[in-house]
């Protein structure tokens, strides 16, 4: 409408189509913007082309087959547009992320963004695979703009983020490589930020990134808009909306929804021994074969070994897993296999437990029980996102059970109790336990699953859930395939807490750090493990022990720090060289003899002067006293002929006493023979025969060695022509005598033979 006014008052001038199309969004904007100054309410709005959008933006949703709008885009979006602050909370799988997306395509058209401006819009995600999901769906919907648009995660070298970074609009990044960036990366300005987004807030501030995201805020200009999204309204996340929005509009769905799950999701609880877990999940995977499974587990050990003994397994669908430990592209890739496939189990940790969107997830299973009722919900978030359906089994011990019950109950989380069938449970402990025994590396990420099992219990912060005296280990170590119970410490000190009850349990040094450590959420830890210096990240980077490779092993959870300043050249350098050089003796006290031997150097061959010196067997010359004695070649060709000498006279001796040798033994032999004969009164038993038989095929076989001996030597290029004569000759001989055909013929042969000698 505007535009045509417009155009029909101006003369028909000729015009470029830039200037048109200016004029054309020009007017659209005005358009926009009116409609948002309208005391009109949008919070009915039902679809998407009914909001004030530009068409660009309605064009990429509608070619993303985004059509109707959720609850909370219904409520956040138009807030956003119109330039407010907002403080949006929605359970998993609501739509967070069109919430934040959709109103930075916008905003930043209607400011008119172009190349020049710089950044505009910025996106803070507590992890890579989520930063990496959300640029998806910005490329999905943001393709009918202009706007460049980048992913700050690392896992690329920093040099080539530091070219790319200064060009772009928009940018998704996780706070640590941002906050590098922002430090270190000349070209990278933030003074033209119109719009901050932090999503999954609750989980930025449980990964103890706090004081990233203020260092990283204090970057940014003042004037902007924040919008922070978040799954559960935690005191850290209202702590953080404090300091980084203005005045807000807080927007909160299903708050005073019955359930705080998913409406689709079915969530069943199974109370099984924790020997008995890994049997349940195998017969659950054998009878959910057409399905898309994420397992979780509470430590990359625990994961990585499931992971390798249910490979092992063949459970007849594709298994993959997912864990810290693993280099950041791999992960990636992974959560792309997993996206992508119909029918698949992952084995994960909470790594993926939240913000990551699976599409047609149909089960999570929760091998492990999670920390809290929060984790819970993200974990089974990962199912029936959106519209869709989806299925929940949470395994819990028995000193779980009650603790984990209630805590679910108060977060409105409806479970019910289901029951294994016990004719459909299939044990595959027997070939575990042939797993560990067959290969050492199975064995060795079993103990390491055992005891990172038991720690994460002991280390779990709510302690009327988890109980690690209660739980019987040694039938988990034998139903994990172990023969034996590694050692933990920290259990019998659980028990000195509890009181007098005897486990047994026994030191293991590698706990000793840990446990002085206070009880901390796996957060914490996970904070502790991966940001100890969010700038520093490239340097952890530096140490990374290419995660995922079987026997990159020391990778204890909590004993990253020391791992990484080693490496470093540090004050502390010489204090952890003491630690390590401690450490290494205390290991090896433990170590048997064998394991000692293979791990010491190698010895060497040595040789002594007739002084008694030792020597090397080889001893380099100077290169002037090598050549003293002519050049290389003239002293390689006497080398050869003065051996080819020497072996010559020594084959020949050697013949001779070869051949006495030969002769004497069958001389013996009639002697015997004679003697036996004598004695039977001429009758040959057949046991002699047989004796007989076997010693020939010996002295065949010794001839024949004898013979390639000589061979080798012959063929060498010092023999000359009348020596090949000698020897053919001498070979026919030893034919003759070779072939005898009656026990007479042989004797008459051997008496020739040393006749002959
Ligand atoms: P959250 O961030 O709240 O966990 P997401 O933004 O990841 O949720 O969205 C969850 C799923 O719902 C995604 O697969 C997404 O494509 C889908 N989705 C989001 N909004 C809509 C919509 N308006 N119409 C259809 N599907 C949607
Ligand atoms: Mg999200």
């Amino acid at each position: 409408m505007a535009p045509h006014q417009q155009k029909s008052k101006q003369p028909p001038k000729k015009e470029s189509q830039r200037v048109i199309r200016r004029r054309n969004e020009k007017a659209e904007i005005e358009a926009i913007e009116s409609k948002l100054a309208s005391p009109e309410p949008l919070s009915d709005v039902k679809y998407f082309n009914d909001l004030p959008l530009s068409e660009k933006t309605k064009e990429g949703l509608k070619k993303a087959n985004f059509t109707q709008l959720t609850e909370i885009q219904r409520k956040a979006i138009p807030l956003a547009l119109a330039k407010r602050d907002v403080l949006g909370a929605a359970k998993t799988g609501s739509g967070k992320t069109l919430s934040f997306l959709i109103p930075i395509l916008d905003l930043l058209y209607r400011s008119q963004w172009n190349a020049s401006d710089g950044l505009g819009a910025l996106i803070i995600s507590p992890t890579r695979e989520l930063a990496v999901q959300i640029f998806e769906v910005l490329k999905k919907i943001g393709r009918t703009h202009t706007f460049s648009a980048g992913l700050i995660i690392g896992g690329k070298e920093f040099h080539v983020e530091q070219e790319r970074i200064a060009m772009m609009n928009i940018l998704v990044a996780t706070p640590g490589r941002l906050l590098q960036h922002m430090d270190q990366s000349v070209g990278f300005h933030c003074d033209n930020l119109q719009v901050l987004v932090l999503d999954e807030a609750d989980r930025i501030m449980d990964m103890g990134f706090q004081r990233t995201i203020n260092a990283v805020v204090e970057n940014l200009p003042k004037q902007r808009q924040t919008l922070l999204f978040s799954a559960t309204q935690t005191r850290s996340v209202k702590d953080l909306a404090r300091l980084s929005l203005r005045d807000p509009e807080y927007v909160a769905v299903h708050e005073q929804a019955e359930h705080s799950t998913p409406q689709k999701l079915t969530q069943h609880y199974v109370v099984c021994e924790l020997q008995e877990k890994l049997d349940i999940l195998y017969s659950f995977i054998k009878t959910h074969l057409k399905s898309k499974v994420i397992v979780f587990l509470s430590s990359c050990k625990q994961t990585r070994f499931v992971f390798e003994s249910f490979c092992k397994l063949q459970p007849g669908i594709p298994i993959i897993h997912l864990h810290g430990k693993q280099k950041q592209t791999k992960r990636v890739d992974i959560f792309r296999q997993f996206t992508n496939s119909q029918h698949a189990v992952l084995f994960c940790t909470d790594i993926a437990a939240r913000g990551l969107d699976f599409p047609a997830v149909d089960w999570v299973v929760q091998l492990d029980c999670p920390e809290d009722a929060d984790t819970y919900i993200h974990r089974v978030g990962r199912t029936a996102r959106f519209d869709a359906e989806g299925h929940a089994l949470l395994m819990l011990v028995p000193s779980e059970k009650e603790g984990m019950l209630e805590e679910l109950k108060n977060k409105k989380v409806p479970i019910e109790e289901i029951k294994i069938r016990a004719n459909k449970q299939q044990s595959i402990q027997t070939q575990l336990q042939s797993f560990c025994f067959q290969d050492p590396e199975i064995k060795y990420l079993g103990q390491r699953a055992f005891v990172a099992y038991m720690r994460s219990v002991y280390l779990q912060r709510k302690k009327n859930i988890f109980k690690v005296t209660e739980l019987p280990a040694d039938a988990f170590a034998h139903s994990l395939g172990l023969a034996g119970t590694p050692k933990i410490k920290f259990v019998k000190k659980a028990e000195k807490a509890m009181g007098p009850k005897v486990v047994d349990t026994k030191e293991e040094e590698e706990q000793e750090q840990e446990e002085n450590q206070q009880t901390k959420t796996k957060y914490d830890r996970m904070f502790q493990k991966r940001n100890q210096d969010i700038l520093s990240e490239h340097y952890t980077k530096l140490v990374d022990y290419e995660g995922d490779k079987l026997g990159d092993e020391d990778d204890d959870d909590f004993m990253t720090l020391g791992r990484v300043n080693h490496t470093l050249e540090s004050d502390e350098e010489d204090n952890m060289k003491d630690t390590k050089a401690n450490n290494l003796s205390k290991r090896q006290a433990k170590m048997g003899k064998k394991e000692l031997a293979k791990r010491s150097a190698k010895g060497e061959k040595l040789v002594f002067d007739e002084e008694g010196k030792p020597h090397q067997l080889y001893e380099m010359l100077d290169e002037s006293d090598f050549l003293k004695a002519g050049d290389a070649k003239t002293q390689k060709d006497a080398f050869i002929s003065e051996t080819g000498e020497l072996m010559k006279v020594a084959d020949i001796d050697d013949k001779a006493v070869a051949k006495q040798k030969r002769a004497e033994k069958k001389m013996k032999r009639k002697m015997k023979e004679r003697e036996a004969r004598e004695l039977a009164a001429g009758k040959g038993s057949e046991d002699d025969m047989e004796q007989y038989t076997e010693e020939e095929e010996e002295e065949e076989e010794e001839e024949e060695e004898y013979t390639q001996k000589r061979k080798w030597f012959q063929g060498s290029d010092n023999e000359d022509e009348s020596d090949d004569q000698e020897e053919s000759s001498r070979k026919k001989r030893v034919l003759q005598v070779d072939e005898p055909e009656t026990i007479q013929d042989q004797e008459a042969l051997a008496l020739k033979l040393l006749g002959g000698l």
